[in-house]
């Protein structure tokens, strides 16, 4: 590992904090100058190795080094960030591959025995016009056109009027899915941006996956009746049925193992007056589970125990579905290189899953091999200016990425 300089990793992310940050926090909001200035920096980088770099017609940025074999490895990343985000989020992904890549050429002279390509996901926040994860999901062939198509920012600008400003032609952002022909593996370093590292007092974990989501509204239909002439056992009560939602979804999370997540994230009333029972209450749950078939039976029992309420309140009960995703388990294999890459560096590894989606949940999604690591977040916080991880902890996880990467190389090269 000699050739590999993690501390330079670190200087160059307080570098790109130094021009990309106010006193709010990094600025690097897709298709806006300052990520466009982003992108100049990271080229001049990349132009001092023999890598080609292009942009594909999503506005992805791609580094590749040839190597022995037409199969490839990807590493992937994002420079952008949310308005007022954190310094490392997305950013350390692509810098650590930007080291990792200087590595392999003073290793294998600019020759690896596989092709590495290093991808710069373009809009991975999806902060100015709502949809996370653009790049990737046009690459693996995902991306809902008609749905994107109407996306407006909040100046009334349309997606497809935004990326032509930067050169994309929206109509023709699915034909970057050639760039996934020869790809072997997919691998993505990054912040954890939650707790669990930081509970457990440990830098590294290798990640299980990306959590499948069930997000839906659930309205309970009463009857508004006089809160002074109306007798408690004459009510028909929607806010009731509700709250009784409330205990009941950490039961089932409880139930599934330990490993899911239920969250009732609103709540409205009608009429919503402090004189009236409630006729109308809407509340939204949001489901997270790993594992497909235990998100289905949280969901089910959710369904269930609504049903049991509304009868108990002599009230009705409309679901109604917002938005869903699969669960996005990484490749086992990929995950115990990961694993072994940490436990190498800092002699314990953690595995855990991914609340939060992230681009690696694309290539996995069109059936590239994929893993992730995470590294501990201070504060367990992201999305904000305090987001950090302490230097150590950074210096450790470009050495561990970097080892992930090379049992990578040979895992693909023993499968040809
Ligand atoms: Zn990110």
């Amino acid at each position: 590992m000699a050739f590999l300089d993690p501390k330079r990793t670190v200087a160059e992310l307080k570098d790109l904090r130094r021009f990309t940050a106010d006193e709010n926090g990094a600025q690097r909001v897709a298709f806006t100058k300052t990520w466009v200035a982003t992108r100049a920096w990271l080229r001049k980088k990349l132009e001092a190795l023999p890598v080609e770099v292009h942009v594909d017609e999503a506005g992805n940025l791609w580094a590749t080094m040839r190597g022995e074999s037409e199969r490839a490895l990807l590493i992937g990343g994002h420079m952008d960030s949310v308005p007022n985000g954190g310094w490392l989020d997305g950013c350390l992904n692509v810098m650590a591959g930007v080291e990792i890549l200087r590595r392999l050429n003073e290793q294998y002279k600019g020759r690896p025995p596989v092709t590495v390509r290093l991808v710069d996901w373009a809009d991975e926040e999806g902060a100015r016009f709502g949809k996370s994860l653009f790049g990737s999901s046009a690459c693996s062939g995902s991306l809902n056109m008609a749905e994107a198509r109407g996306l407006k920012d909040k100046d009334g600008v349309a997606l497809p009027d935004a990326l032509k400003a930067i050169g994309v032609d929206f109509e023709r952002v699915k034909e970057c899915g050639k760039e996934l022909k020869d790809a072997a593996a997919y691998l993505e370093l990054h912040i954890e941006q939650g707790p669990v590292l930081l509970d457990l007092n440990l830098p590294l974990g290798a990640v299980l996956g990306t959590f499948g989501v069930e997000r839906h509204a659930i309205t309970f239909h009463g009857q508004a009746a006089h809160s002074g002439s109306t007798p408690m056992n004459r009510r028909r009560d929607a806010f009731l049925a509700a709250a009784k939602m409330s205990l009941e979804i950490y039961r089932i999370a409880e139930r599934s193992g330990g490993g899911g997540v239920c969250t009732i994230g609103s709540c409205t009333t009608k009429p919503g007056i402090v004189t009236s029972v409630v006729e109308d209450c809407r509340i939204t749950l949001d489901q997270r589970h790993l594992d497909a078939a235990a998100l289905a039976t949280m969901l089910r029992e959710a369904k269930e125990a609504s049903e049991r309420f509304a009868r108990e309140g002599n009230v009705t009960v409309a679901w109604e579905r917002l938005w869903q995703i699969e669960p996005r388990p990484f490749h086992p294999e990929l995950i115990e290189l990961c694993a072994a890459a940490i436990k190498e560096t800092c002699g314990v590894s953690h595995r855990l899953p991914s609340g939060p989606l992230h681009d690696a949940a694309e290539p996995c999604g069109a059936g590239v091999p994929t893993v992730m690591m995470f590294v501990q977040s201070l504060h367990g916080i992201s999305h904000n200016k305090i987001e950090d991880t302490k230097e150590e902890h950074l210096e450790a996880c470009v050495v561990a990425f970097d080892r992930l990467v090379e049992k990578t190389l040979r895992w693909i090269s023993a499968a040809e």
